[in-house]
């Protein structure tokens, strides 16, 4: 049976990376990887398609604007029916796992999430999926015929940029009634910085008791030049902060050199989102905070008096 694999993202970046697992696991039994662009490319092959050996290019009919997760799904399916392709990669996004779980069910497929590895052994799906907010790897082989499977963002590196480039094919697809209306489009507040890229970090919780005092923690994230993050209730709760800013297991993944936690207990789903960090301060006023039990350096005390001591220390040693 052939091994060929589907790949879509509805972001450019993540579908170069997912090229990677899929080149991999197709050329092992001989099949294709076939990128699917959903318009905007009129001429050859988009940019993000190193080492694919096609490009379908579907137009469609009946969809205005973006695509939504649930037209996204039925343009899949149907593309998988009209070419016998049993294997769909897609990015491990919000609207990726949306797309993954509506193909899975349309295709009777076997569907994984979260997954940080991909090949194919003995002819099935063998993955790697991070479990127990990332502190476990749990490790399976999916044994249906056909499998979907989202891949985290930046598990992998994209294909070397070099190589024969693709062949674009045109799909027509079945005209589509999209279920879901559009209300309203709204900008998401966005903070200046991309997080996953900052080499320091200082993060404030729920410890910080007005938002007024955020101003403290900015002049102590100024003096060490951080950038500021937080635990999801100061953002998707109180609003203190841009939803962007939310580190963790359902917000961003960082990796700075230095994380400087202020105020935050350290559950399981924040700390998640920070172990690959270097190194790991904590500030808090409860000596069993869990945050403790994964910092390099710790301070028992209130953030009140600990966060202008140490502005008043690192500006005396610059
Ligand atoms: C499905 C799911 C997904 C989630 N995903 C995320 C996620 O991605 N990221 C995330 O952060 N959370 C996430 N959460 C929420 C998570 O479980 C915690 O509720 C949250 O991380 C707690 O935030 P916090 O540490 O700011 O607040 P709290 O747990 O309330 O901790 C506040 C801390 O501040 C300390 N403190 C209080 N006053 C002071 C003071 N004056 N000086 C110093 N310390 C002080 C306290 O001792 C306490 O440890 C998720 C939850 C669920 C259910």
């Amino acid at each position: 049976m052939s091994t060929d694999v589907l790949v879509y993202s509805e972001d450019p970046e993540i579908a170069s990376e997912i090229l990677t697992p899929a080149l991999e696991f197709a050329h092992s039994g001989g099949g294709r990887v076939v990128l699917m662009s959903l318009g905007g490319h009129t001429d050859g092959a988009p940019s993000f398609a190193p080492g694919a050996d096609a490009v379908l290019k579907v137009s469609l009919p009946g969809v205005t604007g973006e695509p939504t997760p649930e037209v996204t799904a039925r343009i899949l399916a149907d593309v998988c029916r009209q070419r016998g392709i049993r294997f769909v990669f897609t990015g491990s996004t919000r609207d990726g796992k949306e797309v993954a779980g509506r193909l899975a069910f349309l295709l009777e497929a076997a569907v994984a999430t979260d997954c940080i590895s991909v090949k194919a052994v003995d002819g099935k799906v063998s993955i790697e999926r991070m479990v127990f907010g990332g502190r476990a790897v749990s490790k399976g082989v999916l044994k249906a015929t056909s499998c979907v499977v989202a891949i985290k963002p930046r598990s992998y590196a994209p294909p070397p940029s070099s190589g024969p480039s693709p062949t674009v094919e045109e799909v027509v697809v079945q005209p589509l009634t999209q279920k879901v209306r559009v209300v309203r489009e709204g900008e998401v507040a966005r903070g200046s910085v991309d997080l996953t890229k900052a080499e320091k970090i200082v993060a404030v919780g729920r410890g910080l008791k007005k938002k007024e005092d955020l101003d403290l923690v900015r002049q102590l994230a100024d003096v060490l030049g951080a950038s500021i993050g937080c635990s999801r209730p100061l953002s998707s709760d109180l609003g203190w902060l841009p939803e962007d800013a939310h580190i963790g297991l359902t917000g961003v993944q960082v990796k700075p050199k230095l994380y400087l936690a202020v105020g935050i207990s350290g559950q399981l789903q924040h700390v998640a989102g920070i172990k690959e960090s270097k190194c790991i301060v904590a500030i808090n006023s409860d000596k069993s905070a869990p945050i403790f039990q994964n910092c390099d350096y710790g301070a028992v005390g209130d953030l009140y008096q600990v966060v202008p001591e140490l502005i008043k220390q690192v500006k005396s040693r610059k």
